[in-house]
């Protein structure tokens, strides 16, 4: 099979007969073979109703999963990615603010010009002002945390992945906005991007509410903690722990040798806690100590994780 096209919805029930007929115009006018899976994320509209009556018409092209309640975007996308059998899986999002007259260009560079991952950017988009101004930081930040640099729209719903990566990567929480990340992290370097069509949302409205910039940052710093330190947390924790001992160490020294000195020089008598220092030493080492043992139970941790030595092997020979 050539094309599974996975799309995650919630509530949506308007677009999807629109959206369907539209997608099977795009496959039968380049003589794709594919299928469409449904990942229902437990809608409370009658999506799932009108996905059924799809596959009634189109058994051969349609398939459908229900969430019994809604989980997010991101475990949508992860069921939807287990269930794919087509060598070029295709996200969209079911609002048609995706187009799919963009599937044949995405599947052709995959399949042809070797990208593991192809990622839309909505050049021109038809959303709020206060979406897209923080969106413009986000892809800045995320551009330089994850290290790829050619990327504009890390979020875009539409995006197009040789079979391989959906098949290694593990999207959950709401990682979904770090998908090209998470390839990265997997071994996929072949990312490209693609600028593509954007329109408003027909029906319904948009399921993410201004959390979703805070929630974003914060993710970002997890996959970039996990990423680099997930598996030896002491490299980082010991380090600054080290550095914070260190520090109060050199901060008590100062604090002694002021006191013998004074002492010595027949000045009068002065206290320890007179000076910063103390205070210094003493809050120095103590997070130090903290950071310490910090890094002592995240190794603890990674012991006993059952995928620390779960590695992709590309190719044994
Ligand atoms: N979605 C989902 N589960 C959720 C929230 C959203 O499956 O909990 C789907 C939604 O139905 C749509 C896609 O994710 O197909 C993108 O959502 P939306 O259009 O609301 O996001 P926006 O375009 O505003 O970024
Ligand atoms: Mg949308």
């Amino acid at each position: 099979m050539d094309i599974s096209v996975v799309i995650p919805l919630y509530n949506e029930a308007e677009s999807l007969p629109e959206l369907a007929a539209w997608i099977e115009r795009v496959m039968s006018a380049n003589g794709f073979s594919y299928e469409i899976i449904f990942v229902n994320d437990g809608s409370t509209d009658e999506s799932w109703e009108v996905i059924k009556h799809l596959r009634d018409t189109d058994p051969a092209h349609i398939r459908g999963v229900s969430f019994r309640r809604n989980y997010g975007k991101s475990p949508a996308l992860n069921t939807g990615f287990g269930l794919a059998q087509g060598d070029v899986v295709i996200t969209m999002d079911a609002d048609l603010q995706d187009s799919p007259d963009e599937i044949p260009e995405l599947y052709r560079m995959i399949s042809k010009d070797g990208y593991d991952l192809v990622s839309g950017y909505k050049k021109k988009r038809y959303d709020p002002l206060s979406k897209t101004i923080p969106t413009k930081l986000f892809n800045a930040t995320a551009r330089k945390v994850s290290g790829i640099h050619n990327l504009h729209d890390f979020n875009c719903g539409l995006k197009a992945y040789r079979k391989a990566v959906v098949k290694h990567i593990e999207v959950y929480g709401d990682m979904h906005r770090y998908i090209p990340y998470l390839a990265k992290l997997a071994g996929f370097h072949r990312i490209g991007e693609k600028v593509v069509q954007h329109r408003a949302r027909k029906y319904g409205k948009t399921k993410f509410g201004l959390d979703r910039f805070v929630n974003g940052y914060l993710d970002l710093a997890t996959l970039w903690f996990t990423g680099k330190f997930g598996k030896k947390p002491m490299h980082l924790f010991g380090l600054l722990g080290s550095l914070m001992f260190f520090l109060g160490f050199i901060s008590v020294a100062v604090v002694g040798g002021m006191k013998l000195w004074h002492m010595h020089s027949g000045d009068p008598y002065i206290l320890v806690t007179d000076s910063p220092y103390f205070y210094l030493a003493l809050v120095l080492m103590l997070l130090g100590s903290q950071l310490f043992l910090a890094g002592f139970v995240g190794e603890l941790v990674v012991r006993n994780s059952p995928k620390r030595n779960d590695y992709e092997i590309e190719e044994t020979i």
